[in-house]
């Protein structure tokens, strides 16, 4: 709910909307413990609420939705509207370009519906923005800015910066920043975020190819490095899908500089003919890649959350689908609190420290996992590469290693995961 001015005092103030802050506010609202809460929420640009992005339609970005996130995004009561835009990957395709190693991962030896889903981002946006907007349990300020925060007795001590009137001050008992990578308040309170550059650069571009993808997802490791290529809906008689393709640093200027004609044959011989010839590609847009860490995660009164505590590798797929795991657990902590009329505790730090002992787990193991993957399939090394090519063959030969990768890329923790919709693990 879209408000003119903020109320002095809140359980939660949420700095940041995007698809993490978005998220847990909305599984914050849907936990019936957690309505006695007031929560803020505070985004620096305005929420965007509309069905689709019609001036663009070919070139949206995409991201990939794991199984675990379906269930996390039901529980927040999003699926149903998210659903009919979202494209299901019933396969993932795992090679390495120029060797024989290749597996496949399939939605029916996991016995589930789909591995996971691809979402045109607007789309996500936008459907988070309509219900952060319907929610009568959510204050929304937007546009708006948080442009102070300073520890009190009671939680934090929040400036909000309104634009149109004075700068406003609240209370909240825990603040959640979710501002994204470049968080503008970790830098004011001193949270520092370490950045390891993986020298490397993601191209993102929306592609046609002659066949029908057919639910098909592609891990396809080459001579630049890691490519995925993910199924998106057919638009004016076009088999589009989205492709992630990393770069090394050096060779990012030769490839962005090549005409469109050039750059899909350059794409096609490292891709090859699994989907038949391309026929298109739209806008290309780079992203600088690094592993970046947050230094502390929880302080007193305050926890990080999404894109400002960790930022993976995009090629694994794994960033968005980790930071709603945390944001659930969270969520779920709250309401517990809430259940025990203990709010009050909320923001407590030994309260905060339950949340970050139960997502470490998790947490280091998917941040290894996309590091990993990433720099085993980034590297040129004949003896990396016979190893990578060992390893494929291997994973699908032996079902318990499939297995594991395909929970892993499924997003599904050691607390999870039972299948819905009728269908049994
Ligand atoms: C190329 C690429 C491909 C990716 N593909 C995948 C994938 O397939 N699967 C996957 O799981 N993940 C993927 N990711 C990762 C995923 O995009 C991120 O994990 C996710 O966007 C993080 O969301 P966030 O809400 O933390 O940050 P953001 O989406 O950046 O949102 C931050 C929000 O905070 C607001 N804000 C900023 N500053 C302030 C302030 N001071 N006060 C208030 N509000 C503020 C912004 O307006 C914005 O709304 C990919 C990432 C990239 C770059």
């Amino acid at each position: 709910m879209l408000i003119d001015s903020p109320h002095t005092h809140y359980d939660l103030v949420i700095a940041g909307g995007g698809l993490v802050g978005g998220s847990f506010a909305l599984l914050l609202a849907a936990l019936p413990g957690s309505r006695a809460l007031r929560i803020l929420l505070v985004d620096s640009s305005p929420l965007v609420s509309g069905t689709r992005d019609v001036g663009k339609p070919f070139d949206a970005r995409s991201t990939a939705i794991s199984w675990g996130s379906r269930q996390i995004f039901q529980q927040a009561g999003l699926w149903d509207k998210l659903s009919p835009g979202l494209t299901a990957i019933r396969d993932i395709h795992v090679s390495d370009k120029g060797h024989v190693g290749a597996t496949r991962l399939n939605s029916d030896q996991m016995h589930v519906d789909a591995l996971g889903y691809v979402a045109e981002n607007t789309h996500l946006n936008q459907v988070i923005a309509a219900s952060l907007l319907d929610s009568p349990h959510i204050a929304v300020y937007a546009p708006g800015k948080i442009v102070d925060a300073k520890p009190v007795s009671e939680g934090v001590s929040l400036l909000v910066d309104t634009g149109t009137q004075a700068t406003v001050q609240v209370t909240s008992r825990l603040l959640v920043i979710a501002d994204g990578g470049r968080s503008s308040l970790c830098d004011q309170l001193g949270i520092a975020l370490t950045r390891k550059p993986y020298g490397q650069h993601a191209l993102i571009s929306n592609i046609s190819f002659e066949q029908a993808h057919q639910g098909r997802a592609f891990e396809r490791f080459t001579d630049t490095g890691p490519l995925a290529v993910l199924p998106l809906p057919d638009l004016d008689g076009e088999h589009r899908a989205a492709l992630v393709w990393t770069l090394a640093d050096d060779q990012v200027d030769n490839i962005m500089a090549l005409p469109d004609a050039a750059f899909l044959t350059a794409l096609q011989q490292r891709f090859g003919y699994r989907l038949g010839t391309l026929t298109r590609v739209g806008e290309r847009v780079l992203y600088p890649l690094s592993l970046t860490l947050a230094s502390e995660q929880i302080r007193p009164g305050i926890v990080l959350l999404g894109n400002v505590a960790h930022t993976l590798h995009p090629v694994a797929g794994q960033g968005l689908n980790l930071a709603l795991r945390d944001a659930r657990e969270l969520a779920a902590l709250i309401a517990a609190a809430v259940d025990m009329d203990q709010a009050d505790m909320i923001g407590r730090y030994q309260w905060l420290q339950q949340y970050v002992q139960r997502q470490q787990k998790d947490q280091q193991q998917t941040v290894y996992f996309s590091d990993q993957v990433t720099r085993l399939f980034s590297n040129s090394n004949p003896i990396l590469a016979l190893g990578r090519n060992i390893g494929l063959l291997g994973m699908d030969l032996l079902p318990p290693a499939k297995r594991w990768f395909s929970r892993q890329a499924m997003g599904m923790t050691d607390r999870q995961i039972r299948p819905v919709s009728g269908r049994h693990e």
